[in-house]
């Protein structure tokens, strides 16, 4: 499944923008340093200048344990038809570590969410 907590990684490299040479190592430019540096380069692919500026950021994602801290899921139930083949696709989320069971019918009393 794979889609829970997963932290995305983006614009890691340096691209020209005129002939989108990409330069793998980033590191080597010594004027890039800390949020917001800047610097301007000249393309070893095309010879054009452009500016480059470096942004740090991070990125944190947290989701809780049930299984490690032994406490109960808290399962939040949906029910929904899928668009490309109509079957109906059921089952539930815990709202706090993320764990997903599928073809899982609500007890009943439990409100069904869309
Ligand atoms: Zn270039
Ligand atoms: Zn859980």
């Amino acid at each position: 499944m794979g889609f829970n907590g997963e932290v995305e990684e983006f614009g890691n490299k340096i691209k020209c923008p005129y002939c989108q040479n990409e330069y793998e190592n980033s590191w080597e430019f010594e004027e890039l340093r800390n949020d917001d540096d800047t610097t301007e380069y000249e393309c070893d692919e095309c010879g054009k200048n452009f500016n480059i500026s470096l942004s740090v950021s991070y990125e944190y994602t947290t989701k809780g344990l049930c299984k490690e801290n032994k406490t109960e899921h808290k399962w939040d139930y949906f029910s929904h038809t899928r668009e490309d083949n109509g079957e109906r696709c059921f089952g539930r989320k815990c709202l706090v570590c993320g764990e997903y069971e599928f073809n899982v019918e609500k007890p009943d009393g439990e409100e069904l969410k869309k």
